[in-house]
């Protein structure tokens, strides 16, 4: 099965001609889904390879709207597109993030008027109070304020606890994944998400059946499903003796802004990532301000690559003066990103992990892992 991630937008806080605002796409087999969408995300949809329609998640890591601005316009663009079908009733996009999502969807979509083709249910992650400073805790008075009816397309979502055992939250198990997110500190409740893929039966090695007197039919299913089967002879073949070894699951992990961690969740979720999403707001000579503000630099986002063993590191949410790599021009020493990859490299130092800086529209490949 086909897996990579797409960077639509790499800059923090606002978008600008060369770097959108934050949104990356994990596409499996067609499947997109879409990791955060700050405002512009579906012109830069548009410009990739990726299609709108495709589009079956959302998932908001945080509510500041260089994460979030997006997706009212998103929803709506995408149900235009839609050609409505007689038989077969368009199906349900679920969107994953923080409380008070589903309320800011609700506001927007109802004020605007705006209808769509499709339903859609937010599932809402509740955050603890130490993800972020005091004054910025959801005004509980604010909420109850607004209505509670739903938009006519919304179907009711879950409310997600934190699984005080796990530190985490477990968002989705289907026979293919399992996604959960964690907690992070922020100026606002933020989160990061994993996406862990199921390991695989192993392929079947057909020679050796062959020899076993075993003919391709039903009987190979059976045995890739684990199950032993019974030869006309009388001789059980169990799926231990044909199967080759089973195929590891992939690991893609998406921090949210965040200039710490918060709970043991984060690294016991993200533990052996294949790929580790970090942000890296400002270079580590700013590294003061970047916490001041709830962000990271390289050596902070290395320092989590490093502690959960991923395999790779991708740094994004750059601020905007940090020319993507095609604009880069020699001399801009202090802005330069190849800087940001050299910091985190360093603190790297000693360890397999590789280091990505993202631009807007880079695709990285993730390519299925090899039997332990
Ligand atoms: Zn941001
Ligand atoms: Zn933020």
């Amino acid at each position: 099965m086909s897996m990579d991630l797409t960077f639509l937008g790499t800059g923090s806080a606002y978008p600008s001609p060369h770097r959108g605002a934050s949104a990356l796409v994990l596409r499996t087999e067609g499947d997109c889904w879409l990791f955060d969408c700050g405002e512009g995300t579906q012109t830069q949809l548009m410009k990739s390879q990726l299609k709108a329609s495709r589009i079956t998640k959302v998932f908001i890591t945080h509510l500041h709207g260089d994460h979030l601005f997006g997706l009212p316009g998103l929803l709506c663009t995408v149900s235009l597109n839609i050609t409505p079908s007689p038989t077969q009733p368009p199906s349900c996009v679920d969107i994953y993030g923080p409380q008070g999502l589903r309320h800011f969807l609700r506001v927007a979509l109802s004020l605007s008027g705006s209808q769509l083709l499709f339903p859609y249910a937010v599932h809402e992650l509740e955050p603890t109070a130490d993800q972020c400073p005091p004054e910025s805790q959801l005004d509980a008075m604010l909420e109850s304020s607004i209505s509670e009816s739903l938009h006519p397309q919304e179907r009711p979502g879950r409310t997600i606890p934190l699984d005080v055992e796990g530190d985490c939250y477990t968002l989705l198990e289907d026979e293919r994944f399992v996604v959960r997110a964690f907690r992070l500190f922020h100026r606002l409740p933020s989160f990061g998400y994993s996406v862990q893929e199921r390991e695989r039966p192993g392929r079947l090695n057909t020679q050796l059946l062959q020899d076993l007197g075993v003919k391709p039919g039903p009987v190979y299913g059976r045995l890739k499903n684990g199950e032993s089967v019974t030869l006309e002879n009388g001789q059980v073949v169990t799926p231990l003796e044909v199967l080759e070894e089973a195929i590891p699951g992939r690991k893609v992990c998406i921090l949210g802004d965040c200039s710490a961690l918060v709970g043991e969740g984060p690294l016991r979720v993200c533990r052996g990532a294949d790929i580790l999403v970090h942000e890296a707001t400002l270079g580590d000579g700013h590294r003061e301000r970047a916490v001041e503000h709830g962000h990271s630099t390289p050596s902070m986002a290395a320092a989590v690559a490093r502690a959960c063993r991923a395999r790779k590191l991708v740094l994004y949410h750059f601020s905007q003066r940090y020319k993507p790599l095609s604009m880069r021009t020699e001399g801009e020493e202090d802005d330069d990103v190849l800087e940001l990859k050299r910091q985190a490299e360093e603190a790297l130092e000693g360890t397999s992990v590789e280091v990505t800086v993202a631009d807007d529209f880079l695709t990285i490949p993730i390519p299925i892992k090899r039997p332990h």
